[in-house]
C-alpha cells in the first residue's frame, strides 16, 4: 500500500506538434490531496511511523500541509499544522477537512515555522515541505511509473519551489539509469531562488517572495537542490506570473484540470515547447497540481492581470 496513487501519463494533443514533438503529462494533479507532494510526504510519514512517531507536525499552509494532514488521517496519526496569519481560509479548511489541527501563528512562514519546530518532541516527526531525503525518495516514484509505462523522455520539465520535486525527479532519473535526460527547472519571477543561486554560483536567499505562485515561494532552495542542479546541469527557466496564470487557464480548456500558478510555470514552458524545447522528441512535463487556487481566482488573475 502507498498513500499516493499511480497517476495517468497522457499525451497532450494541445501541446504536442501535429507531427514530431510529443509532450507527455504526468498527471500529479490527480493525487487525492491534489499535488505530487503526497508521494514524498506519504513515503516519509510511513517511514516515521515505522520509527515510532506518534504525531506529525507541519508548518505549511499549502499543499505540503494538506498532504501531511491526508497522510496522518490515512495512517491514523494525529497531525498538527502551524500556519501564518496570511494563510487563506480555504487552505485552513482543506487541512481541517482531513482531520488535522490548525494553529495560526505569526505574520509570515518564518514565525509559524519557528513555533512548529519548537513544538516537536521526540515522539513527533517534523514533516518538511521539501528538504528531506525521504521526500525525494518518495517523489522519485513518479519517474519509476513513467519508466514502467515504457516511455523514455528526452527532457523533463518541472516547477521548482524549494527543490524537493526536482531532487526527487533527479533521483528517479538516476535510479532508472536515465541520468543523461536533461531537466528543465521552471520558476516564476519573484520566486526565482534557484535561478538566482545558479547565476550567483552559491546558495542565495531572496529578501522576499513577490510572485503569486505561493507554492514556489521558498526564499532559499534546499542545499542539496542547489548542489544537484549544478552537478546534473539542470537548465533553469524563469517565467512571469502572467505567463503561469495564462497557462493554467489554457490548461483548464485543453485538459479540463485545475492547477495552481506554481504548476502553471512548468506548463507555460511546455506550451512554448516548440521554441524553448525544440529538438526534443518526447518531453515529459510534471503536472504537479496544487489546490490552493480556485477557478474564480485564476480567471480573475488572467483577466485583471497580476
Ligand atoms: C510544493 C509545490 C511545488 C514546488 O515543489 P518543491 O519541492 O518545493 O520545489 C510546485 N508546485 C506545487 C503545486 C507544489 O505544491
Amino acid at each position: 500500500m502507498t498513500l499516493h496513487i499511480q497517476t495517468p501519463l497522457l499525451e497532450s494533443g494541445a501541446m504536442s506538434a501535429p507531427r514530431g514533438q510529443i509532450v507527455w503529462l504526468k498527471m500529479e494533479a490527480m493525487q487525492p490531496p491534489g499535488s505530487f507532494k503526497i508521494r514524498g510526504i506519504g513515503h516519509a510519514c510511513e517511514e516515521y511511523v515505522r520509527r515510532g512517531a506518534t504525531r506529525f507536525i507541519s508548518s505549511s499552509g499549502g499543499n505540503a500541509g494538506i498532504a501531511a494532514a491526508y497522510a496522518g488521517r490515512r495512517l491514523g496519526v494525529p497531525v498538527l499544522v502551524v500556519v501564518p496569519e496570511t494563510t487563506t481560509e480555504r487552505a485552513k479548511q482543506l487541512i481541517r477537512r482531513e482531520g488535522a489541527e490548525v494553529v495560526v501563528h505569526g505574520a509570515s512562514f518564518q514565525e509559524a515555522n519557528a513555533l512548529a519546530q519548537s513544538m516537536v518532541t521526540p515522539a513527533d516527526a517534523f514533516i518538511h515541505p521539501f528538504d528531506d531525503p525521504l521526500l525525494w525518495q518518495g517523489h522519485a516514484s513518479m519517474i519509476d511509473e513513467v519508466a514502467a509505462a515504457g516511455i523514455k523522455p528526452d527532457a523533463v520539465v518541472l516547477s521548482v519551489g524549494g527543490g524537493g520535486l526536482m531532487c526527487g525527479v533527479i533521483e528517479g532519473l538516476r535510479r532508472n539509469r536515465w541520468e543523461s535526460v536533461p531537466v528543465v527547472a521552471v520558476e516564476t519571477q519573484g520566486a526565482d531562488s534557484l535561478s538566482k543561486a545558479l547565476k550567483a554560483g552559491q546558495l542565495i536567499e531572496l529578501p522576499g517572495i513577490t510572485s503569486i505562485a505561493t507554492s514556489l515561494g521558498a526564499r532559499k532552495v534546499a542545499l542539496q537542490a542547489f548542489e544537484w542542479a549544478r552537478q546534473y546541469g539542470v537548465r533553469s527557466e524563469v517565467v512571469s506570473d502572467q505567463a503561469a496564470v495564462d497557462a493554467c487557464v489554457r490548461f483548464m480548456d485543453d485538459h479540463r484540470v485545475v492547477v495552481e500558478p506554481a504548476c502553471g510555470a512548468a506548463l507555460a514552458v511546455a506550451y512554448d515547447a516548440p521554441t524553448l524545447l525544440g529538438g526534443y522528441e518526447n518531453v515529459l512535463v510534471i503536472v504537479c497540481g496544487g489546490v490552493t487556487a480556485t477557478v474564480t481566482q485564476l480567471e480573475k488573475w488572467a483577466d485583471d492581470g497580476v
